[in-house]
């Protein structure tokens, strides 16, 4: 690593969430003289403040509550009440833990940490909050991202939720009209439904999911249905008014217009990186699309310049932004031996009940990328352990290479299908065939031996 001795410091990383954080520990750790400069009011980063984790401790708090008010499967007699108090209290005593382990991390000396917001002045000095300047021979910016402005400006004159103000409830609003069919808008929409809420869901592509496969996206259509979610595919958002203590959405759907009333609007129509407030015409850096722009070494175009994380754009994914900070932090200290980011084992879990989960190619992107592939597929309604736990929605799905029976996929949509998901992570991240995976051992009865079914199947259509 080249460092300029006048600098203040050999590297700066504005942002300390997941990315900017991994990216320090690692520099550090290698000696090197080390800031983050982080703006935020209280420490932790999306993904413990208001993300990952309290949705998911919410989510989970969703699952029990909706097997507690279907006892009849069980055989229990009970009546159940809840007291959305005390799940959101469970979720932010959660959040605290975590967040103080974060600061802990983030102030422990082994970097220094200044709490400012940052921008360019040049390309080697950032000028702080206060009017401070420091100098610095690398930098990692991590900005993360923040939710997207609102298409329909009449919706922020009728105000919506959004993910961050939603953990705030302090109580559950009884009608909701979720904008958008990504995971933060199905994972909130199960929650609130869950809970008793009269939800309805307006997303604009064909089917939810725009960016998984078909079967997927319509397990989960058919389960909220099934659950009172009303859910509206293929629409055009129109209008948004306010009619007395309520609000009102406006759509096309199906050639007509339609509209629904509820107490609130959650607004889950995506995220936009951080740029912003960096001033990023000082140092070179470009952007496309407003994320910043890196190689597959996480490089800006500023080549001292380095990035990761929510910032970077295309994957909004936590352990992705920490692999993209090791990374940088990893090509500052060794510009010869570099690593590169390899999107091979791209995974996507929803946290919805079924969960969602794919690694590697999905169908849609090996039809538009033009890979041939096999697939095979089991549902989890003919699968002895999820019979046993009243789990019998959806599926598991393989994809392989059709020559060598080398799996480039998978999909599960099911119980625990997050978790299970990480068995074929295991198997394409050594490159095995289906006839591997078929070969292998499985416990039975569990969840995860359904693999062993189109693995299976595969290797009967493909000899070894
Ligand atoms: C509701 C929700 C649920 C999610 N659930 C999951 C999930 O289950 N699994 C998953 O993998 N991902 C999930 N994500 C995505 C995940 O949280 C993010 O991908 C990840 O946290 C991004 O980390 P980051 O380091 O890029 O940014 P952040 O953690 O946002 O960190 C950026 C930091 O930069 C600071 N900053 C910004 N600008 C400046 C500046 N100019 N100067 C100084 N500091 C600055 C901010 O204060 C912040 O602390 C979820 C996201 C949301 C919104």
């Amino acid at each position: 690593v080249k460092s300029n001795p006048n600098h203040d410091f050999d590297v700066a990383i504005i942002g300390g969430g997941s990315g900017g954080y991994a990216a320090a520990r690692t520099t550090a750790c290698e000696g090197l003289k080390t800031v983050v400069i982080d703006g935020a009011d209280e420490l932790g980063g999306l993904c413990i403040l208001r993300g990952c984790m309290p949705t998911k401790a919410l989510l989970y708090a969703a699952e029990v509550m909706h097997l507690a008010s279907h006892p009849e499967a069980w055989g229990i007699r009970s009546e159940v009440t809840f007291d959305f108090a005390k799940v959101m209290a469970r979720k932010d005593a959660m959040v605290r833990e975590f967040a103080d382990c974060r600061a802990q991390q983030l102030t422990n000396g082994k970097f220094e940490l200044i709490r400012a917001m940052a921008r360019f002045t040049d390309p080697h000095t950032l000028e702080l909050g206060d009017g401070r300047k420091i100098t610095a021979s690398h930098f990692v910016i991590a900005t993360g991202s923040r939710v997207a402005p609102s298409p329909l400006p009449q919706l922020n004159e009728v105000g919506c939720l959004n993910s961050d103000t939603a953990l705030e409830l302090t109580k559950l609003p009884r009608s909701l009209v979720v904008l958008g069919g990504g995971a933060v808008a199905l994972e909130f929409a199960q929650f609130f439904a869950r809970f008793g809420a009269k939800v309805t869901l307006i997303q604009r592509s064909p089917h939810v999911l725009h960016e998984m496969d078909s079967d997927a996206a319509a397990v989960i259509e058919e389960v909220f249905r099934r659950e009172g979610i009303t859910v509206y595919t293929g629409t055009k958002l129109l209008d948004a008014r306010k009619i007395g203590a309520l609000k009102e959405v406006f759509f096309q759907h199906e050639g007509e217009t339609k509209r629904v009333l509820a107490e609130d609007i959650f607004f889950a129509l995506g995220r936009v990186p951080n740029v912003a407030s960096l001033a990023l015409d000082k140092i070179g850096a470009q952007l496309e699309f407003g994320r910043i722009l890196t190689n597959a070494q996480m490089q800006t175009t500023a080549p001292h310049i380095y990035a990761a994380g929510d910032c970077t754009g295309l994957h909004e994914i936590v352990h992705i932004a920490i692999q993209q900070g090791e990374i940088a932090a990893h090509n500052i200290l060794h510009p010869d031996r570099t690593k590169s980011m390899d999107y091979r084992l791209l995974t996507e879990v929803v946290f919805t009940d079924p969960q969602i989960a794919s690694v590697g190619l999905t169908e849609k992107r090996a039809h538009v990328r033009n890979i041939p592939y096999l697939t095979a597929k089991y549902p989890f309604n003919d699968h002895g352990k999820s019979l046993i736990m009243e789990a019998k929605d959806g599926f598991v799905k393989l994809l392989a290479e059709p020559h060598t029976g080398e799996i480039i996929g998978g999909a599960c949509v099911g119980p625990a299908g997050g978790e299970l998901i990480h068995e074929i992570i295991a198997a394409m991240h050594k490159r095995m065939t289906f006839h591997e995976l078929a070969a292998m051992p499985h416990y039975h009865p569990t969840l995860a031996e359904i693999w062993t079914y189109p693995a299976e199947e595969l290797a009967a259509q493909v000899p070894h």
